[in-house]
């Protein structure tokens, strides 16, 4: 076997790393354009969510995504300023802004391990206690909003946050989308019901299914995500430099985003993209670059494990390109 120096080694690390690693900069207006082309196969792939009626009747083909870089300035292609319903996206603000309120307590109602099963899978609770596996699949998030909703309207909190970071005034629930979410409710009605019987709901189930509903109806642009979600990239610092989390919460929430985000894809998802993402069955996914950059993108046709097809390819194709990943 030949010896290995360190010279050869050095050559094969050049070799295999994509160049853009060593890259000062990225032109990402370049580089999403060129995604953009790549992921057009990808369009309509997968199935819109028919569940909730409202979200059917979105073009399966549509395509956006953007790029916040620290300093706040967003980089985009396609329909990147086109609001979608948020759905679980907006599952990491609530758990953030929790963590924010009630530190770690939180922790106690919920867990922090993959589930395995689908978001709004009831198989679990029974044997864990009433204790969801997370706080990203449709269980753990109920209990979020039912914690949150002790220090007051959950919906207008998250819209006030939402508002100041995107820096967008018109972020609003999509009233339609909010109806026809709480007229076929019964799974998340039964999860709610199911862990009170276990006593972890504080609050009754109808007030607080009716806030998780709203959040989730949000509607909001690739660009306005991806500035939102920047004080994950930034280690918990908001747009205008002040705190929301402490750097190590900020640190357990991409965590967790990455181990739990994208439901029983999530090991797909770290081993495809390599970021902490959080997805929604509106076809949104928002993906953490920490240090660096939040990416946003939108496609609405999903695959079976409710993720957005086109979605995970761009984030594929921008991880590949660019070597930012977290491995
Ligand atoms: N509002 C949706 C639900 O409760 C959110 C699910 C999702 O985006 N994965 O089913």
């Amino acid at each position: 076997m030949p010896e290995i120096t360190g010279r050869r080694f050095d050559k094969a690390v050049r070799e295999t790393v994509p160049r853009s690693r060593y890259a000062a900069s990225v032109d990402l207006a370049v580089l999403l354009d060129r995604i953009a082309a790549d992921v057009v196969p990808e369009l309509g792939n997968g199935a819109v969510a028919d569940y909730i009626p409202a979200l059917a009747r979105v073009d399966p083909r549509r395509f956006g995504m953007a790029v916040a870089s620290l300093d706040g300035t967003v980089a985009g292609v396609g329909d990147w300023q086109v609001p979608f319903s948020i759905q679980s996206v907006s599952k990491v603000f609530t758990l953030s802004l929790v963590l924010s309120l009630a530190g770690d307590e939180v922790w106690w109602r919920v867990g922090r391990e993959p589930s395995g099963d689908p978001f709004n899978s009831l198989i679990q609770l029974e044997n864990e206690g009433g204790i969801p596996r997370n706080p990203f699949i449709n269980s753990g998030a109920l209990v979020v909003t039912d914690e949150l909703a002790r220090f007051g309207d959950v919906t207008e909190r998250l819209l006030a946050f939402l508002r100041t970071e995107s820096g967008c005034s018109d972020i609003e629930v999509d009233a339609e989308v909010a109806t026809s979410e709480a007229e076929h409710a019964d799974r998340n009605r039964a999860l709610a019901y199911f862990m009170a019987s276990y006593g972890n709901m504080r609050h009754p189930v109808p007030d607080v299914l009716a806030q998780y509903v709203r959040q989730c109806s949000i509607a909001m642009s690739c660009a306005d995500l991806a500035r939102s979600a920047l004080f994950l990239a930034r280690h918990g610092v908001r747009n205008d430099g002040t705190r929301l989390l402490g750097s190590s919460a900020a640190k357990r929430v991409n965590a967790v985003m990455l181990t739990c985000g994208t439901y029983d894809a999530a090991g797909q998802f770290a081993y495809r993209v390599g970021l902490p993402g959080k997805s929604g069955v509106g076809g949104g996914i928002v993906a953490i670059v920490p240090g660096r950059c939040a990416v946003c993108v939108w496609s609405p046709a999903l695959d079976a494990r409710g993720n957005s097809v086109a979605g995970v390819a761009a984030l594929d194709h921008f991880t590949t390109e660019t070597g930012w990943s977290v491995f």
